[in-house]
């Protein structure tokens, strides 16, 4: 069983400056593709559904097929929402079966998004769930719908001192920052505030999130990575690697009536794609002895699981529901 939450994998990731790619699922081919690449390279993984790709996936079908490829997986696997802006996506992915989520609150006032991770963190660690947030603003489109917005205005980077008073305040497991990258593509040159990641690095002392990765070079993310990121969101290279893969085969075949062998190709794809980052973000081998993760982890079907299980479903939704009202309670709904 090789079912975890972020914190099983981001920490020896950030102590051993690789970082763990989290890739968007949004169909079974991505699904596959994805954890066929993390298997083909001995790398732990994360599985996530983004908030606002919920109007072209189901949570509730596709969730029980992840957990239980998760499980059979012979490397570590995070089920992961991506994005979660509501409260109700929060509970909605709790109840689903997810192992770790992001709440995004980057938009709200400082306020509002500390007190709103607050609860949400609150709820998520009683179930033994992780919790992302972000602070300052990665701009552009989540979701990569073809945005290509100028590159991200300085006012919403991430600031330090704000930074440091927020996972005080909130207690989050690691934090997605604003540094120069955008979502979606990028329009020119990107160029990330280095200086700035290092100082955050420094003064927070947790792994750090980097989000719209589609377009930096390896030489980037490793800089990053060697500033602190221990996980980097990946998403719109993929979706533009099976739009091409789509494109080449029609072209090839213009006939064609044979969609399982399309969906083929864009599997093929997906997969070569994520084998690459996994090799640029070096988080490939890890799941090979001697590397710490894999004497300490799950994966291995040998070896007994730690965590990231919560006892039966019944008892998750008992535990969640009296976690939330005592919450909602509190914060005076
Ligand atoms: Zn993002």
């Amino acid at each position: 069983m090789a079912l975890v939450n972020l914190k099983d994998v981001i920490w020896d990731a950030y102590r051993h400056k690789y970082a763990v790619g989290s890739f968007n699922v949004i169909n079974m081919e991505f699904l596959e593709a994805i954890i066929g690449a993390a298997e083909q390279c001995y790398s732990p993984v994360i599985l996530a559904i983004a908030e606002v790709h919920f109007p072209y996936v189901n949570i509730e079908n596709i969730t029980p097929a992840i957990r239980d490829v998760a499980r059979r997986a012979r490397v570590p696997v995070v089920i992961h929402l991506d994005h979660g802006t509501s409260f109700e996506a929060i509970i909605r992915a709790l109840r689903a079966g997810f192992t770790s989520v992001m709440f995004d609150g980057s938009l709200l006032p400082f306020e509002e998004n500390v007190n709103r991770t607050r609860e949400i963190v609150k709820i998520c660690h009683t179930v033994g769930v992780t919790v992302e947030a972000e602070l300052g603003h990665v701009t552009g489109g989540e979701g990569g719908k073809g945005n290509t917005q100028q590159l991200s205005p300085e006012e919403y980077y991430t600031r330090v001192d704000e930074a440091v008073e927020f996972v005080r305040r909130t207690g989050v497991d690691c934090l997605a920052v604003a540094v120069g990258t955008v979502h979606g593509l990028y329009k020119g040159e990107p160029h990330l505030d280095f200086d700035r990641l290092a100082r955050l690095n420094d003064a927070l002392r947790i792994p750090l999130v980097l989000h719209g990765g589609t377009g930096l070079s390896a030489h980037d993310f490793r800089q990053a990575i060697s500033l602190g990121v221990a996980k980097i969101n990946f998403y719109t290279g993929m979706s533009v690697s099976a739009c091409d893969a789509i494109r080449e085969s029609l072209k090839r075949k213009p006939d064609t009536i044979d969609f399982p062998g399309l969906m083929q190709d864009c599997k093929r794809s997906i997969q070569r794609v994520v084998e690459r980052n996994m090799d640029i973000f070096m988080s490939a081998g890890i799941c090979q002895t001697p590397n710490t993760l894999c004497n300490a982890c799950t994966g291995c079907a040998l070896k007994p699981t730690p965590s990231g299980e919560s006892g039966s479903e019944e008892d998750l939704i008992r535990r969640v529901t009296e976690t939330t009202v005592e919450v909602l309670r509190q914060f005076g709904y």
